[in-house]
């Protein structure tokens, strides 16, 4: 969500890092074009320049000016500054001493609460091993219901619900429920309208009153921008919200949300949804979200998602392929297949250090472009398979012939190759002594 103000950054980054000395008007400069970036990324316009005071205040102090490397300086006092914004440390949720934990999930109709309470679910059964219940508390539409069903079964996880009862009971039944049967986490799935009004605040009040629950979580989708801020600070005002969980920050926001909520709020985002996959949900980790939005990769987030999905056998033997070196296009397909399940490609490259976002803009895979790719490595005789630098143009115009595609595609499908072999470099030199570029150039 935040490609154009991380391009914005970097190039106001690069300004001050052709530069050998600095002077204050240098800095002020490159604020300015960081401001900009901001509003355009729309950051709340207060955030914004009180962000920009607050950089610009340390940055212009003559000790860094005079320093060895200034620009440096003053890029780590920007990253600073943004890991502040977005909230300092990451917050977890937090859990009952007496369980079962009660999570009450709320926010307006459309942004994700169904969803995600299940999304929640799943990531806490498997990063803290907890036994999670679903409680469905919106009982306006029977379809509610049934969509918390549905995304309760793909992830099998129980669903409690009485049809279409009263909400403050069917949630105290559901905690019960939970008490009685060894649930430790309980999810309450509440309705939401298209606006906030009275009515929506005064069930989620009697809600509130009626099971004291652990954490009230707001759900909010990054797409509607400023207005997830606004949202944000009202329920707050009116229902009292301990964190925000943002959804859709896979989207084409500007992101500004994300940076603008803690500020406005005083409240922390504590999980971000990343996709329509039930899997595509990621705790907010400040520090590593301002490495993302600087350009400098996500490299710890990329690993843990490599890791919760990637078979260990498989991914040894393919870790030791690419260590020596040896990948070949056939482990390429097998991990063309890996990423699909992992989210695009795009995505993955995108989080780390020093790949160039647009160079991969073809990267992106779809069933088609699987079908295609599969097409043309089972063209290829077996060494060429094991060695594709030995393809030259007869060759590729064999492989196309023999799988009814284009020289074109032959030529797309060997530079992604390149890229991936690429990326397993960089991936491999840090797993190896966490020594790899860390930052651009
Ligand atoms: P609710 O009305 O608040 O319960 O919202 P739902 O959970 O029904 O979600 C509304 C729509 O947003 C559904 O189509 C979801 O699949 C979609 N959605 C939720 N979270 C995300 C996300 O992080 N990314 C994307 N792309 N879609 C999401
Ligand atoms: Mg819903």
């Amino acid at each position: 969500a935040f490609e154009g103000l991380t391009e914005k950054i970097s190039s106001a980054f690069k300004g001050l890092r052709s530069k050998g000395r600095l002077t204050e008007a240098d800095v002020k400069d490159a604020m300015r074009e960081i401001r900009m970036a901001l509003l355009e990324a729309d950051v709340n316009f207060k955030v914004a320049k009180d962000f920009i005071k607050a950089v610009t205040e340390k940055a212009t102090d003559a000790e860094i000016l005079d320093s060895l490397s200034p620009a440096q300086q003053v890029i780590k006092i920007v990253n600073e500054e943004l890991i502040a914004l977005l909230g300092g440390q990451t917050t977890r949720l937090t859990i009952a001493p007496n369980p079962p934990t009660i999570v009450m999930m709320v926010g307006l109709q459309g942004a994700g609460k169904t969803t995600n309470c299940a999304k929640l679910a799943g990531l806490l059964r498997k990063q803290q091993q907890r036994r999670p219940l679903l409680v469905a508390c919106d009982v306006y539409r029977p379809a509610a219901i049934d969509q918390l069903k549905v995304v309760g079964r793909q992830l099998d996880i129980t669903v409690f619900d009485e049809g279409q009862g009263d909400p403050v009971e069917i949630a105290k039944h559901g905690i019960d429920h939970a008490k009685r049967n060894g649930y430790d986490l309980v999810f309450l799935d509440t309705a939401g309208r298209l606006h906030i009004d009275e009515k929506l605040m005064d069930e989620l009040k009697n809600i509130k009153a009626a099971v004291t629950p652990t954490e009230i979580i707001l759900v909010v989708d990054a797409m509607t921008g400023q207005d997830a801020v606004t949202v944000s600070q009202t329920f707050d005002q009116a229902l009292g919200i301990n964190g925000v969980l943002m959804s859709k920050m896979d989207g084409d926001a500007r992101g500004g949300a994300a940076l603008s909520v803690k500020a406005v709020t005083g409240k922390p985002i504590k999980f971000i949804g990343t996709g329509e996959k039930l899997g595509d949900i990621e705790p907010f980790h400040p520090d590593r979200m301002a490495s993302r939005i600087l350009g400098m990769g996500d490299v710890l987030t990329l690993i843990e998602k490599a890791q919760q999905t990637f078979d260990q056998k498989q991914a040894a033997e393919t870790a030791k392929k690419m260590a020596s070196g040896k990948l070949t296009l056939t482990d390429f397909l097998g991990q063309l297949q890996q990423m699909k399940s992992m989210g695009s490609m795009e995505e993955m490259l995108g989080m780390l250090p020093g790949v160039d976002a647009k160079a991969l803009a073809g990267a992106k895979i779809d069933e088609k472009q699987m079908a295609h790719t599969e097409a043309i490595i089972q063209s290829m005789t077996p060494k060429e398979r094991d060695n594709p630098s030995i393809i030259n143009f007869s060759r590729k115009k064999r492989i196309a012939a023999g799988c009814g595609l284009s020289v074109e595609a032959v030529n797309k499908l060997l530079k992604q190759f390149e890229a991936m072999q690429k990326m397993t470099r960089q991936l491999t030199s840090m797993a190896r002594g966490g020594k790899g570029k860390k930052k651009r150039r």
